[in-house]
């Protein structure tokens, strides 16, 4: 599971003055796009740095795949749109040209024709017109037209698929009520239903199966002459080619491997890539979450469901780590007291795990990112995914450093704060701490509330169904607030004083409110379960706390302010709201699941809506931010061994693309 950015108006750690790095890269669209620093890579040994060499090749061999996944016909377009980035000769100070660069470079943000957030098709701004001109006026032989076809085909073929707002309008539909996988672009399944696609795994499950396997996770499940089958992700099945060069770079790397362990967790993964079979997964996943004493981690596989409208089936995605010493200390401290916390907390004991295990949590600096972590990407990870793994033997759990620190070093006097903040108070508040409670939120998100309670015998992890992401985020947030309040944290050390928590409880209540609504475009229902889960938190704790006033929404001079009058009320209200949704997972109650999402997390009030978008438009923001990777530049004596790695942190967005697309260009562009 994923933690996603909710903090980015907090304010950073003074500490973390970085003055000499320049953090921002440029700006388009809804995007703003960053630069990341990968600070102590110097100082790691030489066998350490040829190992994150050979994961970060191993990590930009999987590119294509999630193009791909994403759509199946992403790779066509993008083909498309870079051969006339590159090789268009007709005039390029138009506006059709800027709309045409803006839109590619979309594309290749959100892996994609569909908005990487929202998932909603983006429509170019050039004209269709503009866009045949521009196909015919290149080399065809650059083009990716079919065998029999022409130019003409290919245009005719992808026009409607770019420009018709009909037309494959939601990668990923949540909407109840619609066949979800027939009303999503997503390339998961190709000709079966809903309904068919449900029955075909349920057909394999087995209730009395302690360790189930995750079904459909590497598969497209397609329906051929009637038939429905599996179309496995492995080395010999889809997606072939490029898995073939990620395990070329994973047996490089187990050959620098730090110690054993890694070295097991990095064959077994090339196992699993070799055969497909999920059970080497899981084995997989145990081997990784056991190892706790290597400096460098990394993450490479279809792993995350959230582009699988009914959460079966994973997004490829890989991310390449070493652990920071020093700021691992404070998820230590959290997880070695994971015992602790899971008995305080106000969940009924029935429950409640009796062994929290091995919640391993890291502060982690990031070397590359990739795939579905790429540009847009996480800051915080907890993995593995199978609830019967974490339950038997953990799981570990991530904040990602120097990612959150270049968002806010990004983000510093961009008077978000003085538009939405209601007075000094609590500006002072989030100044002072909204950067250590940000990240302890993370942390508390990611160490213990995914890792918290337990299923009462018998319920079926899947129960909640297309609410049990959205209800799993917010059962982690709501683990986080209630505990970011407990003086055991002050006790711990961990955060300054027993007021520092209220900066985070405005945060969320502002952020669940009002101000994320920036996000999502006029008209539009909220989708994304992590925004959902925000706003199911906060629109029900201003219900629960209506009756005593503990918060308001207070209008000055025609703008909405979101005011707490009682943190400590609303404290009770989060351990409440948690009580319930651990109830709701633990009894696999989807009738209360699904009217909490309905009534909460799904609807926005059209005027709120409105006055949000405008005055956070008229402070220029982009609501989207992602990265730019570092270049990592081998130096190789005669022989041909690495005898230096170095960073380089110059490359451009479009100049990476564009490299990325030639240097990792792994699948053919049609996948049938
Ligand atoms: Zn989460």
């Amino acid at each position: 599971m994923l933690a996603s950015l909710s903090l980015i108006s907090c304010a950073p750690n003074a500490e973390k003055e970085q003055a000499e790095f320049d953090y921002k890269v440029e700006r388009f669209a809804d995007l703003e796009i960053l630069r990341y620093e990968v600070t102590g890579f110097d100082e790691l040994t030489l066998d350490q740095k040829k190992l994150i060499y050979y994961l970060q090749e191993a990590a930009l061999q999987g590119r294509d795949i999630l193009f791909d996944q994403n759509g199946k016909w992403n790779l066509a377009i993008r083909k498309t749109l870079e051969t006339i980035y590159t090789d268009y000769q007709g005039d390029r100070t138009t506006d059709e040209w800027a709309a045409f660069e803006t839109y590619t470079k979309q594309v290749w943000f959100a892996n994609g024709i569909h908005h990487h957030y929202s998932s909603d098709k983006f429509l170019p701004a050039f004209s269709a017109e503009f866009f045949a001109e521009a196909v015919k006026s290149v080399d065809a032989n650059k083009l990716p037209v079919r065998d029999g076809e022409t130019v003409e085909d290919l245009i005719a073929t992808l026009t409607p698929i770019m420009f018709d707002p009909t037309v494959m309008p939601k990668r990923t539909n949540q909407a109840d009520g619609e066949d979800l996988i027939l009303t999503s672009a997503g390339n998961y399944y190709d000709g079966v239903t809903q309904q068919e696609a449900e029955a075909f795994y349920n057909a394999m499950k087995d209730p009395k199966d302690e360790t189930p396997i995750s079904y459909g996770l590497n598969s497209r499940l397609v329906k051929r002459n009637g038939k429905i089958y599996e179309e496995v992700y492995k080395i010999d099945g889809r997606y072939g080619d490029a898995i073939a060069r990620i395990v070329e770079w994973l047996e490089k790397a187990a050959g620098v491997a730090e110690n054993d362990a890694q070295k097991a967790v990095i064959e077994k993964l090339i196992e699993y890539y070799r055969t497909g079979d999920l059970r080497t997964f899981d084995e997989y996943a145990i081997l990784w979450v056991q190892d706790l004493d290597s400096r460098i981690d990394f993450v490479n596989g279809f792993t995350e469901s959230y582009g699988d409208p009914i959460g079966l089936k994973a997004s490829w995605e890989s991310i390449v780590n070493f652990k920071d010493l020093e700021a691992s200390r404070r998820t230590q401290l959290i997880s070695e007291n994971a015992q602790w916390f899971e008995e305080n907390s106000p969940t009924d004991k029935r429950f409640k795990k009796d062994n929290v295990k091995g919640v391993a949590a890291k502060v982690i600096t990031a070397a590359i990112l990739a795939g579905d972590c790429y540009p847009s990407t996480p800051i915080g990870i907890n993995l593995p995914n199978a609830n019967w793994i974490r339950a038997t033997h953990g799981s570990k759990s991530v904040t990602i450093d120097n990612l959150t620190g270049a968002y806010a070093e990004a983000a510093k006097g961009n008077g978000f704060n003085e538009e939405f903040v209601y007075s000094d108070v609590e500006r002072e508040l989030l100044a002072q701490y909204g950067g250590i409670t940000g990240d302890l939120h993370t942390d508390l998100h990611e160490c213990l509330g995914h890792g918290s309670g337990k299923l009462l015998p018998g319920v079926d992890p899947d129960a909640l169904r297309s609410h049990g992401s959205t209800l799993e985020e917010a059962r982690a947030d709501l683990f986080a607030l209630y505990y970011m309040a407990d003086t055991k944290l002050v006790e711990l050390g961990i955060i300054p004083n027993d007021e520092a928590y209220k900066a985070c409880y405005y945060q969320q209540m502002m952020n669940g409110l009002m101000t994320q609504l920036h996000r999502i475009e006029p008209g539009k229902d909220i989708e994304e379960s992590h925004m959902r889960d925000r706003q199911l938190i906060a629109a029900w704790a201003y219900d629960l706390g209506k009756a005593e006033n503990v918060m308001e929404i207070v209008v000055v001079d025609g703008k909405r302010y979101v005011k707490i009058n009682d943190y400590v009320k609303l404290r009770e209200i989060f351990g409440q709201q948690l009580a319930e949704i651990q109830r709701i997972k633990s009894e696999g109650d989807y009738e209360a699941g699904r009217i909490l999402v309905e009534k909460y997390a799904v609807k926005v009030d059209a005027d709120l809506h409105n006055e949000v978008l405008a005055r956070y438009e008229a402070l220029n923001l982009a609501p989207y931010k992602g990265f730019v990777n570092p270049v990592y530049v081998a130096e190789y004596d005669a022989e041909g061994n690495i005898t230096n790695v170095t960073l380089d942190y110059t490359e451009g967005y479009a100049e990476q693309m564009l490299r990325y697309s030639t240097e990792y260009a792994t699948l053919p562009v049609y996948n049938d």
